[in-house]
């Protein structure tokens, strides 16, 4: 396992392409960023990197114990049919996923925060649900049993990855030529577009031609304008909340439906299924139903111009903290990743709360803001002592 999660070293650069979109949008005369849904999207952000730290040290050693094991064949890492094969052996496992997160209710459950923003940019590409590589990693599996080289599997998955980020975006209209055979800004827009008739279509990740072959293929209508975020509104601005919203709805359901064969298999029925003893009592409920929804108004509580300086402040600490925290997370100890884990956790709840208007957990800001330069300090000191035992 690497001492270092170069994960980190991407919140920099994903910074400065956001600064680039937005000035490039304010030259277009544009504006398409909302400064609480960006925080929000650059919080789930934040989760995602943690949990990813926690995560994928342990699950690609499955993938790893797989491919040694039992591979069917020995693709060699140098031949370039190996890349091309497990390119299109990645998107497409990618697509399977991505499809099935968005059908069945409990992986939903894991890929709805990438969904909840009502704004889309730069931001929103960061916007990830924290536990869905904790359901992802296992649709990449038959992979290293056909054979695909580790370190292949990883350059690939980056690959897409980072090719997804630039599709969240409006500044960048219909590309000729790729339209249709490559995922563009045009048709990642249409995925995360609410509007009936775009619902539930374009899941490619890299290419297109999945959708095309899958019949789940939408193109970008001129006289359709996307309207972004989920059928069933967020209404909150607190990460973890966002990331529970779908679940914490399931496990309702479970306590209140009567039938004990609903309470488990409600997890595992098409996204929006609910037993019908519930749908009795929620009437007016929109619940979790996921068949398209026209605009509505967007979720955009008011704060204090006080209360924003504030967050964006300390947005902008934690970025610097998780840079380094992140970066140097595989050869931390247990206690120092909790503790991190916990400060800034801590602190994304607050700045929604505050961007909410509300000031209940204020006060532990007096506590956590020194707490959280003492890590950032012990971090540094823990960086200095491992290069001077390296270096004797
Ligand atoms: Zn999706």
């Amino acid at each position: 396992m690497s001492d270092y999660n170069i994960n980190g070293l991407a919140i920099p650069l994903f910074l400065i392409l956001m600064l680039v979109e937005y000035g490039v949008l304010r030259l277009q005369g544009r504006s398409l960023h909302r400064f609480n849904d960006s925080v929000n999207s650059l919080s789930m952000g934040l989760l995602l990197l943690i949990s990813d730290a926690l995560l994928k040290a342990y699950t690609f050693a499955v993938f790893i114990w797989l491919w040694q094991n039992h591979r069917l064949i020995d693709f060699q890492v140098e031949n370039p049919i190996t890349w091309l094969v497990f390119f299109l052996g990645v998107d497409f496992c990618y697509y399977w996923f991505h499809r099935i997160a968005h059908q069945i209710n409990i992986l939903w459950g894991a890929h709805v925060g990438h969904h909840q923003g009502e704004e889309y940019n730069f931001t929103t590409a960061l916007r990830q649900s924290a536990f869905q590589y904790a359901f992802s990693w296992v649709f990449y599996l038959p992979l290293a049993v056909l054979g695909c080289p580790p370190v292949v599997f990883v350059v690939q998955f980056v690959v897409l990855k980072m090719y997804q980020f630039w599709l969240h975006t409006q500044s960048i209209n219909r590309i000729p030529l790729i339209e249709g055979v490559m995922s563009t800004p045009s048709s990642h827009r249409v995925h995360h577009a609410k509007n009936p008739i775009y619902i539930d279509r374009n899941y490619g990740g890299t290419l297109v031609i999945w959708d095309r072959l899958f019949g789940t293929w939408q193109p970008e209508l001129a006289d359709e304008p996307c309207h972004y975020g989920t059928t069933r509104p967020l209404d909150t601005l607190n990460p973890v909340r966002a990331n529970l919203q779908h679940w914490s709805m399931l496990a309702r359901d479970t306590i209140k439906t009567a039938r004990w064969q609903d309470k488990v298999s409600l997890w595992f029925r098409p996204t929006g299924w609910r037993p019908a003893d519930c749908l009795a009592m929620d009437a007016t409920d929109p619940g979790m139903q996921k068949t398209g929804c026209s605009d509505r108004p967007k979720y955009d509580p008011k704060t204090t111009p006080g209360k924003k300086l504030y967050v964006g402040c300390s947005m902008m600490l934690t970025f610097v903290v998780c840079t380094a925290f992140i970066f140097l997370s595989p050869q931390l100890p247990g206690w120092q990743v909790a503790t991190g884990t916990v400060l800034v956790i801590g602190g994304l709840v607050i700045a929604g709360d505050l961007l909410e208007n509300r000031t209940r957990f204020q006060w532990i800001e007096w506590v956590r803001v020194p707490l959280l330069v003492w890590f950032a300090a012990s971090l540094w000191s823990a960086t200095a002592l491992a290069e001077s035992q390296c270096s004797r």
